[in-house]
């Protein structure tokens, strides 16, 4: 076996002899167990895990059983994992825009505001953006709730593909966050004169994030967060070869997966000094809602020692097998930290091999470092070529389930000595971050 495992073994037994259970981290966490799990939550029955539907819930009611047989306390001393919030969510009920000396159809307009009508011309004092490539855009939505002020947003026709499926997900807001509207209208140029009129249906649809903890043995009060986010697209309009449902195996049933195990191996091992946080996030796809309302409530950021989010972690990466990625590697020590408590194992972290994709910014890992937190992404998605990357095709079978186990091991490992208390990582300069 890799010598990461044999690794695992030495460190455990020496940490915690009379456990069984910790003499063997392949005892907990091996191909079996992963792939049960895995086949759980990416099976047809969760029907692709949307937000707000009965295969969502269906889905977190399933990481909440997980959490308990595991042995997880829930959070609020209450007996629920479940922690739920409402959102608004806006739909288009019709559109009107006069634009120059022309009009503009309604389907190159999306509105990301919870007023049930917005009216913008070129006087309502809108701040204008222009948006010109995907990462742009998509890192605009990301951090949509994050804007202060009404924007509208010219979004470059080449991107005209991915404008159906943004709406497909209507738009999200905070109930009690901020009532500022964007408005993206797919245009090359803003004309002199323009009237945008546009009525939603407003609903509010209640998220659930899952969450459980393994109190610190000592440090009770600084906590180490492990999450992935068990959202995923729900079911597609039309058929792919007969397939409609988004099973999102690999995004992210492979991450909650991670977790899942992460939480038995850890509370078996039951050494760590600080409180463990295992968390499976709601919406990310659609704005990353549920590590939002997550993070601005949990605790203060000061508290928070690390996060380690785990996404997309069912395929090789670009460097093969026994290896994984670090998302803004460079921004924290942690990396380095999680890389020497692997050393003598076959296991490499590298750094994200795609910065312009701007990975660290993308995924829940992303309202915590904001506030500094040294919260980082691993996976092992090739963002240059994952042929099932956000299709009905995202199934069990075109994953690599052992070393998807391999991984999930070597993070256990790799966070020993943050879990333990003895390593600290250094904090992210949010100040020095550009969004
Ligand atoms: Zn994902």
């Amino acid at each position: 076996m890799m010598k990461v495992l044999i690794f695992g073994v030495v460190l455990l037994a020496a940490a915690n002899p009379c456990s069984s259970y910790a003499q063997n981290i392949n005892q907990i966490i091996n191909t079996d167990a992963v792939e049960k799990i895995e086949r759980a939550l990416s099976a047809d029955d969760m029907q692709g895990r949307k937000p707000g539907t009965p295969g969502g819930e269906k889905a977190a009611t399933f990481i909440a059983g997980e959490f308990k047989r595991a042995g997880l306390k829930s959070l609020y001393g209450d007996s629920s994992y479940l922690q739920r919030f409402s959102m608004l969510n806006a739909k288009p009920a019709g559109v009107k825009i006069v634009w120059g000396d022309g009009s503009l159809d309604a389907d190159k307009v999306i509105a990301f505001s919870g007023r049930p009508e917005i009216d913008l011309t070129e006087k309502s004092g809108y701040a204008i953006k222009k948006l010109k490539s995907y990462a742009e855009l998509r890192g605009f939505i990301d951090s949509i709730s994050l804007i202060t002020k009404n924007t509208l947003i010219l979004v470059d026709s080449s991107l005209a593909g991915i404008f159906p499926r943004i709406r497909r997900f209507g738009s999200l807001r905070f109930k009690n966050g901020n009532n500022h509207s964007s408005v993206l209208v797919l245009a090359q140029q803003l004309p002199e004169k323009f009237t945008i009129h546009i009525k939603q249906t407003i609903t509010e649809p209640v998220l659930t994030n899952v969450v459980g903890i393994i109190p610190g043995t000592v440090k009770k009060n600084e906590y180490v967060i492990f999450s992935g986010h068990y959202d995923h697209l729900g079911i597609a309009d039309k058929p792919e070869n007969g397939d409609s449902i988004y099973n999102g195996a690999n995004d992210d049933a492979a991450g909650v997966t991670g977790v899942i195990m992460l939480a038995r191996y850890f509370k078996a091992f039951h050494n760590n000094e600080r409180t463990l946080v295992f968390v499976a996030f709601t919406a990310e796809e659609v704005g990353c809602y549920g590590s939002q309302y997550f993070s601005n409530q949990f605790a203060s950021p000061n508290d928070v020692t690390a996060m380690l989010n785990i996404e997309m972690i069912g395929t090789e990466s670009k460097w093969g097998k026994n290896t994984a990625y670090i998302t803004g590697y460079d921004k924290t020590d942690m990396g380095k930290i999680l890389e020497k408590n692997l050393a003598g194992s076959d296991f490499n972290f590298y750094a994200d091999p795609y910065p312009d994709q701007q990975l660290f910014y993308r995924s829940d890992n992303a309202t915590l470092a904001r506030l500094g937190v040294p919260a980082h992404t691993i996976s092992t998605s090739k963002m240059d070529h994952e042929p099932n990357y956000h299709k009905v095709s995202d199934e069990l079978n075109t994953l690599d389930v052992a070393n998807m186990s391999e991984i999930i091991k070597a993070i256990a490992i790799s966070a020993t000595s943050i879990v333990q208390g003895i390593d600290k990582p250094s904090r992210v300069n949010a100040g020095a971050l550009h969004k």
